[in-house]
């Protein structure tokens, strides 16, 4: 079949709930994939900054066959023998003694709210059933009812109510607000520490730390939703790190598995993740041998080739050259690391759908900003390619 026939095939089928550019993709390698009729694009979304390691990397991709070979599923109702290194390998990445397998992002957010009012109940002493969570307006925390109930957004709520209670909004960067909404019942603040679907939202500087600071003093937990901008997407391993905090639970999710396979954590130490006994808790996939065994190379790579440090220093240079477009469409460049948003004063689709034409992929977030998020594997080379691509379709 060709790309027409495809997506025609796939509209007529599919629930719409997306709105996806009008390309197919049968072929993927590093920064590059391809479309059936074999034309090339260097995909600059990286899959929502699940492909950090760049597409069908061959050590993880090696790694889920070998494992496939041996075991692929236990369930958690027995033990399998790649758990405990892949625990190992996470508890020293985020420095927490206790970790929480799950599959996806937003079963992992799911996880990390359930620990949170649990801990809120059994350690902090709130009464039952009243615990509240402060997150921040145009979060994203993903789609479950839960993560919805804690947004923002009406367009991801209509329709899906009645939502779960006991959320309470601050606008994102404002620790006057934050404080103000504590109240002795609060279990947890919950961030992203730079918002990713909201447009790449870089909080004020010393927001991360203050809300931090503030979290300690009141007792309450400061939990980091890093499932996007973790793993070397913004430059650091974490995007905490840009201001030296360490929350009290990490959230990970997407690179974690490589593009290749779902694997999420919640990570905190046994004083927060020890609220969980047997029965309370569990996903009959979570910590599945597959899922170990790709998380293990996943960050294998990601140490391996410095992603960390490449992100960085490539995602310096990328912004700089951005920055340097001089054209009147363009509202703002911003980012940190490879995390990159070029606001617009008009409606960013077209230009997406223009970059696809010229062999670019990426894709808009919140209506006038282009995510620039490929693969940290990316080579100079490659950017300064994207940049005359960008310069050309952003032509008045
Ligand atoms: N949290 C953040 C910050 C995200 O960016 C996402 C996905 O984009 C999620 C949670 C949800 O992850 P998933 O789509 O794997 O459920």
């Amino acid at each position: 079949m060709d790309t027409k026939a495809i997506i025609a095939k796939t509209e007529q089928y599919g629930a719409k709930n997306y709105h996806p550019l009008p390309v197919v993709i049968s072929e993927a390698k590093g920064v590059w994939v391809r479309d059936p009729e074999g034309n090339r694009y260097l995909d600059m979304l990286s899959a929502y900054s699940a492909v950090n390691q760049g597409h069908c990397h061959p050590k993880i991709v090696a790694a889920l066959k070998e494992q496939a070979d041996k075991v692929t599923l236990t369930s958690r109702a027995f033990h399998n023998d790649n758990l405990a290194p892949f625990y190992e390998k996470v508890s020293t990445l985020t420095g927490k003694n206790m970790i929480l397998p799950m599959n996806t992002g937003a079963e992992a957010v799911e996880t990390a709210v359930k620990a949170a009012r649990r801990w809120a109940y059994d350690c902090k002493g709130v009464p039952d059933n009243q615990s509240e969570i402060i997150v921040c307006e145009d979060n994203f925390h993903g789609r479950t009812l839960t993560a919805v109930s804690l947004s923002s957004n009406e367009e991801y709520k209509r329709g899906f109510g009645p939502m779960l209670p006991g959320v309470k909004l601050i606008p994102y960067g404002d620790i006057t607000a934050l404080k103000a909404a504590i109240t002795p019942k609060t279990a947890a603040f919950l961030v992203e520490p730079i918002q990713g679907e909201a447009g790449i939202i870089i909080p004020p500087e010393g927001f991360l730390r203050a809300a931090y600071e503030l979290c300690q003093q009141e007792k309450i937990l400061f939990i980091a939703d890093e499932i996007q901008v973790g793993l070397g997407r913004t430059g650091k391993l974490f995007a905490c790190d840009w201001e030296k905090v360490k929350p009290d639970m990490y959230i990970l999710g997407k690179a974690l598995g490589g593009g290749v396979f779902p694997v999420s954590i919640v990570a905190a130490d046994n004083d927060i993740l020890g609220v969980f006994e047997p029965g309370s808790h569990g996903s009959t996939f979570g910590g599945n041998p597959l899922a170990c065994a790709v998380g293990i190379a996943a960050l294998g790579v990601m140490e391996e080739e410095k992603l960390v440090e490449r992100s960085l220093e490539l995602g310096t240079y990328f912004i700089s050259q951005l920055k340097k477009i001089d054209n009147p469409l363009i509202k703002e460049v911003r980012g940190r690391g490879l995390f990159i948003g070029v606001e617009l004063k008009v409606p960013a689709r077209s230009y997406c759908e223009k970059l696809k034409e010229e062999g670019l992929l990426c894709k808009e977030t919140h209506h006038h900003v282009i995510r620039f998020a490929p693969p940290l594997v990316i080579e100079k080379v490659e950017l300064d390619w994207a940049i005359e691509k960008i310069k050309t379709v952003l032509q008045p």
